[in-house]
């Protein structure tokens, strides 16, 4: 399968560009912004694997649609307004996106969900995540995702139960919170921890990414799945098989 990598310059970039091949994907195109790195994808690419930067999404997604290529997404830190163009493209295309390819933590998804039905809002919540001092965006995707599904595995709305940090006088913490805290330092690649704080007892989830690989391969998987899907927006779920 013939793909572009946008991004391939960065971490992730030169991290696919390495494993493609032994996921049965020639690299066509190693489009960055940086120097020596193509700037488009030539006519016959099959599909898109997007480690870049939020901003860089909506203009390349729309080309893709344009001309009826796959795509994949693992750039994080979208805004709402970029995150439209993505749902618009998923309307032409085939569209994965997730805030994390790896097997591992798509397990913990799975993992919180379920124990955020067993212990109840009586536990309280604490999702940490920490990743080297380069990451641009925080929270992380993935702490999102985790915060997410335990949200999903309460039955309630994230947006109304989500905090993002504490500072100055917070007060006492209210029942059903879901907080989020972001660590950034070192070379650290992924740490994320979700916390069930109980009044007897603590249940802590921890997924540690010790390479790259972990979401190369996965997103490498992705491209190679969504190629002849049907057009529309999907996750690793998906790709994975977990609602099969
Ligand atoms: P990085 O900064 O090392 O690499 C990003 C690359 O994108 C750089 O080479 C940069 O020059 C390039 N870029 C910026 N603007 C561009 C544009 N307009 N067109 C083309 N290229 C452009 O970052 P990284 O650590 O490789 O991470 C990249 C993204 O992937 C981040 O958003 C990160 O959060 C995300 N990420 C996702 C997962 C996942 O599993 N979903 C895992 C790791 C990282």
């Amino acid at each position: 399968m013939k793909i572009a990598i946008i991004g391939a310059s960065g971490r992730m970039g030169k991290m696919l560009c390495s494993l493609a091949e032994g996921a049965g994907c020639e690299v066509v195109a190693k489009v960055d912004v940086a120097e020596g790195y193509d700037r488009e994808w030539p006519k016959g690419t099959e599909g898109v694997v997007d480690f870049s930067f939020h901003a860089a999404v909506p203009a390349a997604i729309s080309k893709a649609a344009e001309e009826g290529i796959p795509y994949v997404i693992g750039t994080t830190g979208l805004t709402a307004d970029e995150q439209k163009v993505v749902d618009a493209a998923a309307k032409r295309i085939p569209v994965v996106q997730s805030g994390n390819y790896s097997l591992g933590v798509n397990l913990l998804l799975e993992l919180v969900r379920k124990a955020a039905e067993v212990l109840g809002p009586e536990y309280d919540v604490e999702v940490t995540e920490m990743h080297h001092r380069h990451k641009k965006d925080a929270p992380s995707g993935t702490a999102l995702m985790l915060a997410k599904s335990v949200a999903a595995g309460r039955g309630v709305d994230f947006g109304e139960k989500a905090i993002y940090g504490r500072h100055g006088e917070p007060g006492e913490r209210p029942c059903g919170e879901i907080a989020i805290h972001a660590l950034r330092g070192g070379s650290v690649v992924g740490d994320h921890t979700v916390m069930f704080a109980g009044d007897v007892e603590r249940v802590e989830l921890t997924h540690r990414a010790q390479s790259r690989e972990a979401f190369a391969a996965g997103a490498l998987k992705a491209v190679v799945w969504a190629a002849g899907k049907r057009p529309g927006a999907y996750n690793m779920r998906h790709v994975l098989g977990f609602d099969a």
